[in-house]
């Protein structure tokens, strides 16, 4: 880890708050969600989760008991509005004082809305690696049109993460599912606001991901690995949490949005040719990420390993027309945001270009 803890000189002023979730982890950890909730001081939780959830969350809301105010299983991914009003009405005529989401990042986003609009301190029970248990970022999708705004009572009181939820998530999902989690260590380490704690998480992150991945791929079932894997995708979330996002997620956040794409697919197809786009301007991210996954290249590195996952590498595959691309990338470079690298729409047009053929990312090399 010699470069994230930098040499003589480095990281000599920095400002780290960090966020007050706390977090239980293990495999079994389900049966822990009581404790959390008389933590809380909770009498009547509602239990929210996807559909195909609705087993986990029922067996939760049994567990939970006297504490249960009911289960809503009608998430939906990006969190139409329609769904958060039928969630909060949910949650008032229920009368409940808190809420426990379980399931996919879907779920703790619905968790999230009812938190914002009725103040309910929120447990988040996560069962893919997208991260948004540790963030203080809530969305919701109205007229096609997502709203995201940071608010820390969004921020789950309590995370129980729970191996044993996570070995049911087939291939494809858990490929997708951490190049979404590598996204947000991606871009903490070349973050404005990157301080060395979330340096350290993000490095080791991502080489947690490259070891552990070929285990779960050859056994699904592999606890051993899982475990790491969500320990990896639980600093992932740490760093999304802690830290700016720049060019890659603005970019997913604008395809998801208006063309509807599927959120960790999306991140997949992408983040080569985000990296490769911005890594020669940020030489200490760059580092980082080479020697986590040992390659000079990360970019071509993680468009490799999702071409030997058989992980979607093109956005013409997602359903992208290539006629999309031009207003894409007008959308995405308009308003400023922090990017190592100056964002123009011709640049952020030749990325696209790439990522919509699957061709190979640009070149990427580690500068210096
Ligand atoms: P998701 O929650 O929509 O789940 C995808 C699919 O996988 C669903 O069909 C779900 O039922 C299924 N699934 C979930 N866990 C499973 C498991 N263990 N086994 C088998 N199937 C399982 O997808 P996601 O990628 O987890 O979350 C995407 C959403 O989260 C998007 O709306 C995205 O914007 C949001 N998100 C928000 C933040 C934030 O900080 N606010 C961070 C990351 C993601």
């Amino acid at each position: 880890m010699t470069v994230v803890t930098g040499g003589a000189g480095a990281w000599a002023s920095f400002t780290y708050e960090p966020l007050p979730t706390r977090v239980v982890f293990g495999a079994g950890t389900l049966a822990r969600v009581p404790e959390e909730v008389d933590r809380l001081g909770l009498g009547a939780v509602l239990v929210v989760s996807s559909p195909g959830h609705v087993g986990t969350a029922r067996d939760l809301a049994r567990t939970l008991g006297r504490r249960s105010a009911g289960v809503f299983d009608g998430a939906r991914v990006h969190v139409p509005a329609p769904v958060a009003d039928a969630a909060v009405q949910a949650a008032d005529a229920a009368g409940a004082d808190g809420c426990v989401a379980v399931g996919g990042g879907s779920a703790i986003g619905l968790g999230k809305a009812v938190a914002l609009r009725r103040g309910l301190p929120l447990v988040a029970v996560p069962t893919t690696y997208a991260g948004s248990e540790m963030t203080p970022v809530w969305g919701i999708t109205e007229d096609g049109l997502k709203r995201t705004g940071r608010d820390v009572r969004v921020l789950p009181r309590s995370v129980v993460y729970d191996v044993d939820l996570t070995l049911s998530m087939p291939a494809d999902l858990t490929v997708t599912s951490l190049f979404n989690a590598l996204a947000h260590a991606a871009e903490s380490l070349y973050a404005p606001d990157v301080t060395p704690v979330v340096a350290l998480l993000a490095q080791a992150a991502v080489r947690t991901v490259a070891d552990a991945l070929p285990s779960v791929l050859a056994d699904g079932g592999d606890v051993a690995a899982r475990g790491d894997l969500l320990r990896a995708a639980w600093w992932c979330g740490t760093a999304l949490g802690a830290t700016t996002m720049s060019l890659h997620h603005k970019l997913c956040h604008t395809l998801g949005g208006t063309l509807d794409l599927p959120h960790a697919p999306t991140h997949t197809v992408l983040l080569p040719h985000t990296l490769a786009h911005n890594l020669p301007a940020a030489p200490q991210a760059a580092h980082a990420l080479a020697e986590a996954l040992g390659s000079d290249d990360p970019a071509r590195a993680l468009w490799d390993l999702a071409g030997r996952c058989g992980a979607p590498r093109s956005l013409a595959d997602l359903g992208v027309a290539r006629s999309d691309l031009p207003r894409l990338a007008e959308l995405a470079s308009t308003s400023p945001y922090a990017n190592p690298r100056p964002v123009t729409r011709e640049g952020v047009l030749r990325l696209l270009e790439d990522a919509w053929a699957g061709r190979a990312p640009a070149a990427g090399e580690v500068a210096g």
